[in-house]
């Protein structure tokens, strides 16, 4: 049921909208990001993300953006996310920061500022949450979890998931479902999954963790979210809705990235409290 993020429909008219970067804990810099030198940070996501929404070409000697129709804005209050919002209506495509910790609560946000929704739900074209965690070490050990420890790890990772109508409808079978998914995914050729423990060598100072990887949420203002913010719905609803269509929250990105030994379940957990 967790099918990968739909970029398609960010593209829908790639020329102009609004890309929302929530930046709680993480933190980037919209500009950064949207010139594709935020390296340390970007990932595939972001990658397709911008090659879907790229109208403008990124200057080869400088790598900075020849940023005819970008405009970078921090959304601190009205007055800024309403020019961001009529920018990006209007022909422009807007990347835009905004201090929150999730994609969901980034739409409340900029509502309670006094954002017409209908103006928002219309330029929107997504939003991506992020948060930074420790990455391991490549001294890492990988190991093959025992069933329950599958199962608890499971269980966590579909919390996430319970108001989704996939869940609503027969939690077991969307539960066999993701696992077969993360079996397809990151399993070993014995279709086993692999984890991996923390070890410490002299490269990493004996801690078992080197340098950050980025964990992200990828919201899609996707056609049935768009009527939901035009409503103002709860982020409850908004989330349900946003996680049937692909999204994956941070922390399932994380728990994702545990399976590929990125980075630690207790990473995880520690950088996406609520
Ligand atoms: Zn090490």
């Amino acid at each position: 049921m967790v099918r990968s993020h739909n970029e398609d429909s960010i593209a829908s008219d790639p020329a102009n909208g609004l890309v929302v970067l929530a930046d709680g804990m993480g933190g980037y810099n919209a500009g950064e990001v949207a010139s594709g030198m935020a390296t340390t940070v970007i990932t595939t996501e972001i990658a397709q993300l911008l090659a879907k929404t790229q109208p403008y070409q990124v200057d080869p000697q400088n790598k900075k953006p020849i940023a005819e129709k970008l405009i970078r804005d921090q959304m601190r209050d009205k007055e800024t996310t309403g020019t961001g919002i009529e920018a990006s209506l209007t022909g422009h495509l807007v990347f835009a920061t905004l201090h929150t910790n999730s994609a969901p609560e980034s739409i409340i946000r900029l509502l309670d500022m006094g954002m017409d929704p209908f103006n928002f739900s219309d330029a929107l074209l997504g939003i991506l949450a992020q948060r930074l965690a420790r990455r391991m070490c490549s001294c890492k050990a990988p190991y093959n979890p025992d069933g329950a420890e599958i199962k608890s790890f499971l269980q966590e990772y579909c919390d996430e998931l319970q108001q989704t109508a996939t869940f609503k409808k027969d939690p077991k079978s969307a539960m066999e479902s993701v696992y077969r998914e993360w079996v397809k995914n990151y399993g070993n050729e014995k279709g086993q999954l692999v984890m991996y423990k923390p070890v410490g060598c002299d490269k990493c100072g004996g801690g078992g963790f080197k340098g950050r990887c980025g964990l992200h949420e990828l919201l899609i203002a996707t056609d049935p979210l768009k009527k939901l913010i035009a409503e103002k719905a709860r982020v409850a609803e908004m989330l349900a809705v946003a996680l049937d269509s692909g999204m994956r929250t941070l922390k399932q990105d994380g728990m994702e990235k545990c399976l590929s030994g990125v980075t630690h379940i207790k990473e995880v957990r520690s950088v996406c409290i609520k």
